[in-house]
């Protein structure tokens, strides 16, 4: 048990709360602030508190944004307007984007088909999606889902729904770990799983 003042132990125990950081870089962490001004730990709080109100959900893609707006990638000019990469969630794209290879869109569809579990993919991310490849400047529909089971199954139900239109649907090449997450995969790996495509 150590000594600290109950406030600092319990700035410890949510930094700790965070993925990777464990108890010594946690207090390590809140010690570090103890040393900030005041004006620098009101930003941050106040920048924390705001995340509920400021960050929102791209209506386009479901990207991540800012205040309801459409996300800086399906608003940055430039893009490939006729490539729709399919991943679970945000941060796939984050993992993507810092490959630099892919320039094309996404659709963000909030999770995965897990028939074990009997969780499914909310509806209205797939309707979405059906509406999205109504415009015909998209061409091909990359299925980017993380090489587990539910994933799999998850590019085997879109690669069904959607295998009666003139798009070009296609999945990433073999190279990711079986089992792991894109989220986490370096980009050498993730650029080549993208030209392989098939
Ligand atoms: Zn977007």
């Amino acid at each position: 048990m150590n000594h600290y003042p109950d406030e600092l132990n319990a700035l410890i125990e949510l930094l700790q709360s965070l993925p990777g950081i464990g108890r010594r870089g946690a207090s390590r962490i809140a010690l570090a602030m103890l040393k900030w001004s005041p004006e620098k730990l009101s930003c941050l709080g106040g920048l924390i508190e705001s995340l509920p109100r400021a960050i929102s959900f791209c209506p386009d893609c479901g990207n991540i944004s800012s205040h309801g707006t459409s996300c800086p990638i399906c608003l940055a000019p430039g893009r490939d307007c006729s490539i729709i990469c399919v991943v679970e969630n945000f941060t796939q794209i984050i993992a993507i984007e810092n490959s630099a290879f892919y320039r094309g869109l996404y659709h963000v569809l909030g999770g995965k088909l897990a028939p074990l579990s009997g969780n499914s993919i909310d509806e209205k991310n797939i309707e979405k999606l059906r509406l999205r490849l109504e415009l015909p400047e998209v061409q091909e529909l990359i299925l980017a889902f993380s090489p587990d089971v539910e994933g799999q199954a998850t590019a085997a139900y879109l690669e069904n729904l959607f295998s009666g239109r003139s798009i070009k649907i296609t999945r990433l090449a073999q190279g990711l770990p079986a089992g792991s997450d894109i989220s986490y995969a370096d980009s050498a790996t993730i650029t080549a799983a993208l030209k392989g495509r098939r």
